[in-house]
């Protein structure tokens, strides 16, 4: 058993594979928006597991039905129905406002397989030239790590030494119409591949009628329009979806005229409260159709396990209204953020929707000083990570409380002062 910080961190140096750096906490406890450490350090957590856990840690509501299912049946394999896939099935198609999904584990899978339905919808629908289909995607995107969807990455890290790399995508600027206009002409695309907000990137928000127009220049060409809201969707950005808009619903989406709907959603992280890997894939029935039998699937894609918590995961943020929380919440992180700015040349300023924000730190992304911060925030209690060197990603759980929030924001000005 671990007893020490200094041990867990010796242990997984010497027995993982060095993928990550992590900030040199160890956490062994969560509930809501508080981790504990191994030394019993208490922290608000301010990154959600990459915007995974939107529900806050350890939701007796999930944590209730993962261990009822889990009694009962865990996994059949899709070789058989299983009693839950039925249910949940009809519940995020009829939540989301889509015919059909198609269920996966992770992110990364569920990215995949949008970009098989798009590519095969392309040639059994659209009629383009077998081996031909091209897919747009945006420069900074982030959907992953398999070597497909690292192929059209631009972050070098992420690609170097691992290619060949697939064929078949397109990289156009981000939050430009024009530009996708511009690529759209070429008769062999089949789909744009976008996040309404780029997350990983450092919370680039586009214009606000970016993607009203994506789907507008998207659908005259007859292309697939896919968003994949794994890290902005399920009420991260004040909106069930991000592609919701400003639409104020209680955390459904009840079409108002705010709404852009995509050809293909892609949802992950937060769909089952960072209990269990759950990713799914939303369409209509034109574009789902192009599934058949033997062409795609997972062992664990849409066990009763995952479709049990991923149904009571989206039950708990509509009945706790976790958008309208997120969007009320935001705007005062970011008022209280921008006040710093002005005072503090240390920052250069914040962005975002909802609770999904990032904070510029005023230094080259070649610096510590994001790391440093984090460190001083670690140290007063607060968790959040920087992401491309200078860029400080703020996401805590939605189930925060307008108190809770106010507290952290004096921490964080506490450590920025000393900057
Ligand atoms: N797409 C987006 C927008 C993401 O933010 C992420 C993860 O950060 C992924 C895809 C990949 O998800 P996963 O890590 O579950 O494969």
């Amino acid at each position: 058993t671990i007893n020490s910080s200094k041990q867990a961190i010796a242990l997984e140096d010497k027995y993982g594979a060095h993928n990550y750096h992590p900030l040199p906490v160890v956490l062994s406890r969560g509930e809501g928006v508080y981790l504990w450490d191994v030394e019993g350090k208490r922290y608000f957590d301010f990154l959600s597991a990459y915007s995974a856990v939107n529900q806050g840690h350890c939701h007796p509501r999930i944590k209730d039905a993962l261990i009822e299912q889990a009694g009962t049946l865990t996994l059949t394999s899709r070789a058989f129905y299983n009693d839950v896939l039925g249910p949940f099935e009809k519940y995020i198609t009829e939540y989301f406002g889509f015919d059909k999904v198609l269920p996966m584990n992770t992110g990364a899978e569920g990215v995949e397989t949008a970009i098989k339905i798009a590519r095969k919808w392309g040639y059994e629908k659209k009629g383009v030239a077998e081996g031909q289909a091209k897919i747009i995607v945006a420069e900074q995107n982030f959907h992953g790590r398999t070597s497909t969807i690292i192929s059209f990455s631009s972050d070098t890290n992420a690609r170097k030494n691992f290619g060949p790399y697939m064929q078949g995508f397109v990289r156009i600027p981000y939050d430009n119409v024009e530009a996708l206009q511009a690529a759209l002409e070429d008769e062999n695309v089949v789909a744009f591949l976008v996040e309404p907000i780029q997350g990983e990137a450092g919370v680039y928000t586009p214009a606000e009628d970016y993607l009203r127009r994506v789907a507008e220049s998207c659908r005259s060409k007859n292309v697939l329009f896919i968003a994949d809201e794994i890290q902005t969707g399920i009420a991260r950005t004040g909106s069930l979806l991000a592609v919701c808009g400003n639409c104020t619903c209680s955390g459904h989406c009840e079409r108002q005229s705010t709404y852009t709907k995509p050809d293909i959603l892609i949802l992950g992280k937060a769909i089952s409260g960072g209990f269990y890997p759950v990713s799914a894939v939303l369409a209509d029935n034109h574009i789902m159709e192009v599934i058949k039998p033997g062409t795609h699937g997972s062992t664990f894609g849409g066990n009763p396990l995952g479709a049990k918590v991923a149904m009571t995961a989206l039950e708990v943020v509509r009945d706790e209204k976790l958008a309208q929380n997120a969007r009320k919440l935001g705007k005062i992180f970011r008022q209280r953020m921008q006040v710093l700015v002005d005072k503090y040349s240390i920052l250069k300023l914040v962005r975002g929707k909802g609770l999904l924000n990032a904070v510029v730190v005023n230094d080259s992304p070649d610096s510590s000083t994001a790391w440093d911060m984090c460190m001083g925030l670690a140290e007063n209690g607060l968790l959040a990570k920087p992401t491309h060197g200078n860029i400080i990603r703020f996401a805590p759980p939605l189930v925060m409380t307008e108190e809770q929030l106010h507290e952290c924001c004096d921490i964080i000005e506490k450590v920025v002062r000393e900057f």
